[in-house]
């Protein structure tokens, strides 16, 4: 149905990989093969680290107000083409039409924000305190040519966060995008390529990741990394980066906590994580997943969970009414079927769902375990599906321990009327981001980022864009 196949960018031009070499792409409902991707060899991956080397002397060249004007220009054609973008992501990833719209319009928002960004990189002068013929100047440039690594769960969104921020402060980009889902982000490339970077300001590639990262992020020419995806993958990553001196930002996984407290609004803890939830079928890394709720309101809200849960429409992301789509492979059903095996042989009770649907496409059924064991697999490891888990607390310092005793720190979410215990969760809890009687927000403007295993760096607000800059003191005597 229209689904585009996939080429590599290297340099000026769109290519297949020098051997001719593909792999196949399938649309997560259905289970069917609808398209390829080129797989990149070595050649093209030392192509592409050759062009960045090349793309990084044009574009850090250029003015800062030209380099806004394309970023901009690529944001404008992102919405010209988000509808057929939109159909395309659906079809590789599986989320619902909407979700797909949206992660494109959110895509312009955040190439525009950080266009802007980048003409405000000031540095700053600072008097001398030993003379006044002494100037001293603090400078920041761009770090130098980017090698950027990222998931399929939203194929555009992690891609326009590293390009942006890497962009707007004058760095080349090679992006190694997700085999499964490669059209969104070659479509957001494609923007920036028509919108007129200079030649080898960006690459993409796709092929064998292990192959693709060993070789970046070893290259000398490759100043800087930035991964999202696992912990276990981050961790091997960043190992490899401190080996070469790299500067790395990591966004990881995460296995967030949603503290109910005996005084929250209930049915607004319902209407937003509660919803949001299964928003891309639970797997974000942001997505609320250990629910702990005061025993004196746990029964009344698990029931009306489990009512609006066992509701969802389920089904092909491109039907107009479905709410939630199939899982975007056939990894994580199987992560969905052990998770709740292991939480039901552990002690938790099935509230609802728990099992797949159908024989063909990977959905599952939205699932939540009550009473959850803190032994089971479902409240220590990321479930990154549509399953949550709930326990009940008595006290804050129970649920407030709790929520700190993974290694994860990405975010957290809490629901309360008082304004003293919502002062000591955003003590307390640690969480690079954490929310308060609301869903998660993720707009340019803000930092977006975890701590502990969840990793470091972040992907919004200035901070984002100093991840790709050097600081270089000057100092000048002027006599
Ligand atoms: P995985 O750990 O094999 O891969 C995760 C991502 O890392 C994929 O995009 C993959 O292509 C990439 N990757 C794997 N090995 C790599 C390497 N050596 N070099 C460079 N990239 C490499 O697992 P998966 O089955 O694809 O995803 C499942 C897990 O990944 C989930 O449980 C979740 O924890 C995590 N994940 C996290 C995010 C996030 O937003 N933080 C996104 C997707 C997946």
């Amino acid at each position: 149905m229209n689904y585009p196949n996939t080429r590599l960018f290297i340099g000026d031009r769109w290519r297949d990989a020098s051997d001719g070499r593909t792999i196949s792409v399938v649309n997560p409902a259905t289970g069917e093969a609808i398209g390829t991707v080129a797989h990149a060899g070595e050649p093209d991956i030392d192509h592409a680290i050759a062009a960045a080397q090349q793309g990084f002397l044009a574009w850090r060249s250029l003015a800062s107000a030209e380099r806004n004007r394309i970023m901009r220009a690529a944001a404008a054609l992102l919405r010209t083409r988000a509808t057929e973008i939109a159909r395309a992501l659906t079809q590789e990833q599986g989320k619902p039409l909407a979700e797909s719209a949206a992660e494109v319009a959110a895509a312009a928002d955040m190439i525009e924000w950080f266009a802007d960004e980048g003409m405000r990189v000031y540095g700053r002068t600072v008097p001398s305190r030993g003379s006044l013929a002494v100037r001293q100047l603090v400078v920041f440039d761009p770090v130098g040519p980017v090698a950027a690594f990222t998931p399929w769960n939203f194929p555009i969104n992690q891609v326009v966060r590293k390009l942006s921020a890497a962009l707007a402060a004058g760095c080349s980009v090679v992006v190694k995008a997700p085999e499964e889902t490669p059209a969104a982000p070659a479509a957001l490339v494609r923007a920036f390529v028509d919108a007129g970077v200079p030649a080898g300001t960006l690459g993409l590639l796709y092929g064998d990741p292990a192959q693709i990262s060993s070789r970046l992020i070893a290259h000398p020419v490759i100043r800087k990394i930035t991964f999202t995806g696992s912990t276990p993958v981050g961790k091997q990553l960043a190992a490899l980066a401190g080996k070469h001196m790299k500067r790395v930002t990591m966004e990881l996984g995460g296995h967030a906590p949603v503290i109910i407290a005996a005084d929250a609004d209930l049915s607004q803890a319902l209407r937003t994580v509660g919803l949001s939830k299964f928003r891309n079928a639970g797997q974000a890394c942001i997505s609320p997943t250990r629910f702990l709720v005061h025993e004196s309101v746990y029964d009344a809200f698990a029931e009306a969970l489990v009512a609006q849960t066992a509701a969802l429409r389920v089904g092909d992301g491109l039907a107009a009414d479905t709410q939630m789509g199939p899982l975007a492979n056939p990894r994580r059903l199987k992560a969905m079927a052990d998770l709740t095996a292991d939480a039901i042989a552990s002690g938790a009770r099935l509230l609802t769902g728990g099992a797949r649907i159908g024989e063909s496409g990977n959905f599952w059924q939205p699932t939540l375990l009550g009473e959850t064991p803190l032994s089971a697999r479902a409240f220590n490891d990321e479930p990154f599906g549509p399953l949550a888990a709930l326990r009940s607390f008595n006290s804050l310092d129970e649920a407030i321990g709790e929520a700190n005793r993974l290694p994860y720190g990405l975010a957290a979410y809490a629901f309360t009327r008082s304004i003293p215990t919502a002062e000591r969760f955003s003590r307390e809890i640690e969480a690079g981001m954490l929310w308060i009687n609301m869903s998660a927000v993720g707009s340019a403007e803000m930092p977006f980022g975890g701590m502990k295993d969840s990793g470091y760096g972040s992907e919004g607000g200035p901070e984002a864009l100093q991840a790709y800059l050097n600081v270089r003191t000057v100092g000048l005597m002027c006599n």
